[in-house]
């Protein structure tokens, strides 16, 4: 099975207007890809229906072989997001984003402990965990994001432009830790507009504009015809 798989993806709004013009997509287990594009392509859109916050008009898509339309929880649990705006509340601690979120998918009290010890751990927020989020830099809620996404331990993480108004020394150290938990098995797909970012950390590339997928290749290939 693939890690995702999406077929005549359609997304039109209720005003009208239609982000997604029937876009086709896979990627495989274990892989990294980049979703390029410009602003307003349909990046988002594509995220968004893809970990059920925002309904398709038509299409399939399917994580490691759930369809989101017919098994949306289990489809969901394969999923992590690192979404683009900082969606916590500014007044809980770090611990208890992270913990929440474990309980949210439904974790056991002390395996949700263990993982919240550990994420916040591995993304350097441990001794800041009794601090309310609104304490945080900027850097620091972005990597609160990813030790949330990565709590339940999904197979699929997806990362909403994961660099946006982030500087070069931070950018950098989050490239490592991507390239670090892809290097252990977790399949990777983050959106960006920079050429470069998709260029130094991804496998496979789909370009994205105006609602269509108008080339999926392999970096390299992609690289050589430049
Ligand atoms: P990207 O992430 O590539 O910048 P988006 O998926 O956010 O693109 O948006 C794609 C297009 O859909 C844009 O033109 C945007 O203005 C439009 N759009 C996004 N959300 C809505 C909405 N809720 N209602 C109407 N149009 C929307
Ligand atoms: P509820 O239905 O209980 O209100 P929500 O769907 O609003 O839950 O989501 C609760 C939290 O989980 C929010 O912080 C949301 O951003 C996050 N979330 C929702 N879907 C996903 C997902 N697929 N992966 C990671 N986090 C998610």
């Amino acid at each position: 099975t693939k890690a995702l798989s999406i077929r005549g993806l359609r997304k039109t709004y209720d005003n009208g207007f239609e982000a997604l013009k029937g876009i086709d997509l896979e990627v495989s287990q274990g892989d990294f890809y980049a979703l390029l594009g410009p602003n307003g392509a349909g990046k988002s859109t594509t995220i968004s229906i893809i970990c059920s916050l925002v309904k398709k008009t038509a299409g399939d898509v399917h994580v490691f072989g759930k369809s989101i339309s017919e098994e949306p929880a289990e489809a969901k649990k394969f999923i992590g997001l690192v979404p683009q705006e900082f969606n916590f509340s500014n007044f809980e601690s770090l611990w208890d984003i992270v913990r929440n979120q474990a309980g949210y998918y439904g974790l056991p009290k002390k395996l949700a402990e263990e993982r919240t010890e550990k994420y916040l751990k591995k993304l350097g927020l441990w001794e800041k965990r009794h601090n309310a989020a609104r304490m945080l830099s900027g850097g620091m809620k972005r990597r609160l994001m990813i030790a949330r996404a990565l709590v339940h331990e999904p197979k699929l993480l997806i990362l909403d432009e994961p660099t946006a108004g982030v500087d070069i020394e931070l950018r950098r150290s989050m490239w490592d830790f991507l390239r670090e938990i892809n290097g252990q098995g977790i399949t990777i797909i983050l959106t960006t507009h920079y050429l470069e970012e998709a260029e130094s950390l991804c496998r496979h590339i789909g370009i994205i504009d105006q609602g269509q997928i108008i080339e999926d290749t392999n970096m390299k290939v992609l690289l050589k015809r430049l």
